[in-house]
Formats: structure tokens, C-alpha cells, sequence
């Protein structure tokens, strides 16, 4: 397609949707076809997906597997939708995630399915802590991101998210993420808080915490701080759900996020890939002796999407069930960090500092504006990444798991021309 044609559909966009509309802003192109870790616009031109659907397609695009099955049940007439009914691919999907995922792992939970998205996984999750509990204020950390509905939106960091509410947010209370505040360790001093019943700081029904955060700045909580965390919910019979959201699905380099950690939550939130194929699907899950919902309780018209269960099965089913996966996610991820660590020596100009885990990594730049405007011009240069953090500071880099590592090298080139580019543009200097 022309690049008339393409523009005129960039109107259409200007024109017709809402101003609410972000990613088609960041990347401004009109995009046709996508595989792996590739995306192709109208004109034909070649992205590298360092974005992969802010998590969502950790498989990569299309995966040719998941695709076929996903094929074959709809030409079969497999059930579509169907509520919370029994149907096979609702069967198949539980009984695959709880032999593959659960059992190895040592896990007991049980799966509900409460709607499609992150943000319902969240509510659902705040709802049974309190409801297990009896008491109401939520504890959340600084720049933690859970959603975008008012429960989710209560325990989010970010002012102008919260601004969309358009009314108060109650019942949750922020306190210090891990290393927040240098030389000071927050666990401590929220330990302290709870102990003392003059602080002002109610008993809570739950902490809600991502172990890396991904739209706060991809800081990663230290393992030590989670356990801590966890220690301090048991002592105050707090319930611990770890938001794994994005986190989750092997993006730091094992299934959960929080397996290294050695911690044991109450409620787990997943959505973004566990449907595989960029399906909208979420599950929350949460030790056997807190399910104490009443049928129906908390419901929902798309709580069975038969068909992200069919490629969620088979994501499973195919990169779960040894330990290849995780070593290759490893290796990946220690691949991107001497890179990055390369990156920052090599340009002292924009003051880097390496953040997160596994294949959730970035550069937090310490110049204003420098992270967003190398998204920009990588962007120009056929590479897709966005920026996280409280001031869009960290250049975020969030590629497919199973992207291969000279996809990965390249992608780092661009960015590392890009960086050039602004250096250049700016007049940086070290
Ligand atoms: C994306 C995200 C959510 C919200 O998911 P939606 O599907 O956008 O509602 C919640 N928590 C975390 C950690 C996320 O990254």
C-alpha cells in the first residue's frame, strides 16, 4: 500500500476514535501482518517487536502451532462461547495447567476465571481478600500499575491514571516498593507501621505487589524484600497476592514470577499470555481454603473464552512441560543485560542504569526525555519498544521469549543507533 493509502487510514483513526487511543499515537503506522517477533505495516515495512503486546505474546506472533489448533476448532464447530458451562477446551485448559504448571511446582490453587482482562483478575482478587479477611484497606506499593477499573485503579501508583477516575479512590493505602528510598528498607519500616497501633495504618487485607514492576519503571523487588513481605502478611495473617499479570507466563524467566523468591501467595492474578496467542483471557488463583465464593457471586458473561483455551492449552502443553524453555528465557535474559550493561558504558551521556529480570528489562536514563525519544527514533528504524516508569524515564525492553537471539542482537543495534541519534539531536554529553 501506498504511503497516501496509509495516512489516510492514520486519519481515520484521528478521526473517528476516541482521543483515548495511546499505541496507535506511539506508533504511528497502520500495521497488516505479524509473525514471531515481527510485525509488517501497509508499506511493507519490517518492525522488530520489542513490545511483544506489553506481554501479551511472549509466544510471538501467530505461532504456527497454537494457530493450527486454534483452526481446527472452529472449523470443528467447537463451542465459542458458553458462559462458565462445562465444555471440553474449559476441561482441557484446567487439567493441563494444573498438571503442567501446578503439580511440578508444588502449587495448590484453586482457578476461577473472573472476565478477559488483567484489570478483572485484580478485582477479583481484591474482592476475595477482603471477603476472606472481613477488613477493607488494600496495602499497594509505590509505582505499582494493577488496572484501569476502580478497584485496580485504588491500588495503582500512577497520578493521572488515578485522575481517570473522576471520583476518590479508597480503601488502599501505598507504601515503599523495595529500594524506593535509598538505604532504606521499606519492609522494616511497614512492619513497624502495622506493629504499632497508634500509626494510623489499619490491619489490611491484603498486599498486592508485582515482583518486577512493569509500568512503574521495571524496578525488580529484590527476592529477600518478597520474602520479608511474605513474612510480614503471615504474621498479621495478611493475604499476599502477587500481581503476575505481566510478570507471569515465564517473562522473567520461570513460569511465576515468583518462584526463585521461594514465596508461597495466597492469590495469584495472570492474564496478558496465558491465553498464548494474544487471546483475551485471565485466571486468578488462590489457595484451596479461600474459596469461599458463593456461586455466582462474582460473575461475568465472558468468563469461558473457549477458544483462548485452546491456545493456551497448547502454549503449555508446548513450552511448559520441561525445562527447556525457562534455560532459554534465562540465557536470553542474560544476554540482553551484558548488552544493555554495554549500552550504558559505551553512552555515559544519558546516565543508564540497568533494571528488572529475565526478558523484562530496560535502561532508566537519567536525562529527561531521553528515554522516550529513543523509542521514537527506534521506532522510525523498524523497532518497536515503549517506555515505562512515573516519567516515561526507562526505555523498556519486553521482546517474544522466544525471539531468537540474533533478533534480539539487532533490535539492540537499533536502539543503540538510536541512542546515537539523540545524543547527536540533544548535544549530550557525559
Ligand atoms: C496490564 C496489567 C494489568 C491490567 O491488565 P488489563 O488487561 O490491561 O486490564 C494489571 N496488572 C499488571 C501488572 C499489568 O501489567
Amino acid at each position: 500500500m501506498s504511503v497516501f493509502v496509509q495516512e489516510a487510514s492514520m486519519k481515520t483513526f484521528e478521526e473517528l476514535e476516541s482521543k483515548v487511543r495511546s499505541y496507535s499515537r506511539s506508533f504511528p503506522t497502520v500495521f497488516e501482518k505479524s509473525k514471531g517477533y515481527k510485525l509488517w505495516d501497509v508499506d511493507g515495512n519490517e518492525y522488530i517487536d520489542f513490545f511483544a503486546g506489553a506481554g501479551t505474546l511472549n509466544y510471538g506472533h501467530n505461532n504456527d502451532l497454537m494457530k493450527k489448533k486454534l483452526i481446527e476448532y472452529i472449523e470443528s464447530d467447537g463451542i465459542t462461547h458458553s458462559l462458565d458451562m462445562g465444555t471440553i477446551a474449559r476441561k482441557n485448559f484446567l487439567e493441563t495447567f494444573n498438571d503442567v504448571i501446578l503439580k511440578p511446582r508444588n502449587l495448590e490453587y484453586k482457578v476461577m476465571f473472573p472476565g478477559p482482562t488483567g484489570t478483572n483478575t485484580v478485582e477479583s482478587a481484591l474482592k476475595l481478600a477482603r471477603k476472606v479477611t472481613g477488613r477493607d484497606l488494600v496495602i499497594s506499593f509505590t509505582n505499582g500499575f494493577h488496572g484501569m477499573t476502580m478497584g485496580s485503579l485504588a491500588v495503582t501508583g500512577n497520578a493521572s491514571k488515578r485522575a481517570g477516575a473522576g471520583t476518590p479512590l479508597t480503601n488502599a493505602v501505598a507504601m515503599p516498593f523495595d529500594n524506593y528510598m535509598d538505604g532504606i528498607d521499606s519492609a522494616a519500616y511497614i512492619e513497624k507501621l502495622l506493629e504499632d497501633s497508634s500509626s494510623g495504618i489499619d490491619i489490611p487485607a491484603a498486599f498486592i505487589v508485582e515482583t518486577v514492576q512493569g509500568e512503574g519503571g521495571i524496578n525488580a523487588a529484590s527476592f529477600e524484600w518478597l520474602r520479608k513481605i511474605e513474612a510480614i502478611a503471615k504474621r498479621f495473617d495478611i493475604l499476599l497476592i502477587i500481581d503476575d499479570v505481566q510478570a507471569g507466563n515465564g517473562r522473567t524467566g520461570t513460569f511465576f514470577s515468583f518462584e526463585k523468591a521461594g514465596i508461597d501467595p495466597d492469590i495469584v492474578c495472570l492474564s496478558k499470555s496465558i491465553g498464548g496467542y494474544g487471546m483475551p483471557m485471565a485466571i486468578t488463583l488462590f489457595k484451596p481454603e479461600h474459596d469461599i465464593w458463593g456461586a455466582g457471586e462474582h460473575n461475568g458473561t465472558f468468563r469461558g473464552n473457549n477458544m483462548a483455551f485452546i491456545t493456551a492449552t497448547e502454549a503449555i502443553k508446548n513450552f511448559w512441560a520441561n525445562d527447556e524453555f525457562e534455560e532459554e528465557i534465562q540465557e536470553k535474559g542474560e544476554f540482553i543485560s551484558d548488552k544493555l550493561a554495554d549500552l550504558i558504558v559505551k553512552y555515559p551521556e544519558i546516565q543508564g542504569e540497568l533494571r528488572g529480570r529475565g526478558m523484562m528489562k530496560g535502561i532508566a536514563c537519567g536525562v529527561d526525555g531521553v528515554a522516550e525519544e529513543v523509542c521514537k527514533e527506534a521506532f522510525k528504524r523498524g523497532l518497536i519498544m515503549e517506555t515505562s516508569g512515573p516519567s516515561d524515564e526507562v526505555a523498556k525492553l519486553l521482546p517474544p521469549l522466544v525471539i531468537s537471539k540474533d533478533g534480539l542482537a539487532k533490535g539492540i543495534e537499533i536502539m543503540d543507533v538510536s541512542i546515537q541519534e539523540v545524543i547527536r539531536k540533544r548535544g549530550l554529553s557525559a
